[in-house]
């Protein structure tokens, strides 16, 4: 599981955000470092709903990413989730009202500590935007709910564990990617008993994906976004199905040592 580092760290502005109509708050970083980079903040509008696919917003900021050719978006708010916690990053595009001018998002990122949510991409128009410009902005929508499933399974187990008996493995971080998800405990399955955990984790985890509890979003009083999947909790950042039954046919494929872990492998059915 990912619960340790999942979470974003609370991020607290020294400053509130200056009107970001016509203002590069980058530009001015040479300048007021400190200032700049704390005032530029995007709303994560993904925390509030998943199947939320699309937003408009305004940039407040552009430059240029540190690949080869591609460029850095940075929107007052945005629906697109960052890659980070063992979640993949949203793709879409973000466009103008008119839909003359476009920008593809191939990956969006969050600096560790920072405000602000960067769309890394090129755009696909000869025209670009400009600081205080309004964008509308659209993901690849099988693409997010895949990635919210792989996410929920992954701390689905942690209560499925749980409810076999299994209490003494510490969540310590997940991969939540397509191409083989995992998570991993600091503790041990000894070989023998992996066989027979595997079918006890199967059986547990279809009973709550029938028993379809719903997936509760809260803050806890230390200002962490706190993700609770069929009955455990833990501190998260990502995208998660609505209801346990929307994870679907979760299936435990292999559990392996992996250093001081247990890696516990897992596939979603494709429907
Ligand atoms: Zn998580």
């Amino acid at each position: 599981m990912d619960c340790k580092d999942a979470a974003p760290p609370p991020f607290q502005p020294t400053t509130q955000l200056i009107d970001p109509t016509r203002i590069d708050l980058m530009a001015a970083v040479s300048a007021l470092p400190a200032i700049a980079a704390s005032s530029l903040l995007t709303q994560h509008l993904y925390y509030d709903d998943t199947e939320l696919f699309s937003s408009v917003g305004r940039v407040i900021s552009q430059y240029a990413a540190t690949k080869d050719g591609q460029e850095v978006l940075v929107l007052d708010q945005t629906v697109m989730h960052p890659q980070g916690g063992g979640q993949p990053s949203d793709v879409g595009v973000i466009s103008s009202p008119d839909g003359e001018t476009s920008f593809r998002v191939g990956h969006v990122q969050k600096p560790r500590g920072a405000g602000y949510i960067e769309h890394v991409g090129e755009y696909s128009s000869p025209g670009r935007f400009t600081v205080g410009d309004e964008v509308s902005v659209e993901i690849d929508s099988t693409r997010r709910m895949l990635h919210a499933r792989l996410h929920s399974a992954g701390h689905l187990l942690d209560t499925a564990f749980v409810n076999i008996g299994v209490k003494d493995l510490i969540p310590e971080k997940g991969y939540h990617f397509p191409d083989g998800p995992y998570v991993e405990y600091v503790g041990n399955i000894p070989a023998e008993k992996r066989e027979t955990t595997i079918q006890q984790l199967n059986k547990e985890a279809q009973r709550l994906i029938e028993e379809a509890a719903g997936v509760v979003v809260t803050m806890n009083d230390k200002g962490e976004r706190v993700v609770d999947v069929g009955g455990s909790e833990c501190p998260c950042g990502g995208t998660h199905v609505k209801g346990v039954a929307d994870i679907r046919g979760l299936t435990v494929t292999k559990i392996k040592k992996s250093k001081k872990n247990v890696r516990v492998s897992y596939v979603l059915s494709d429907n």
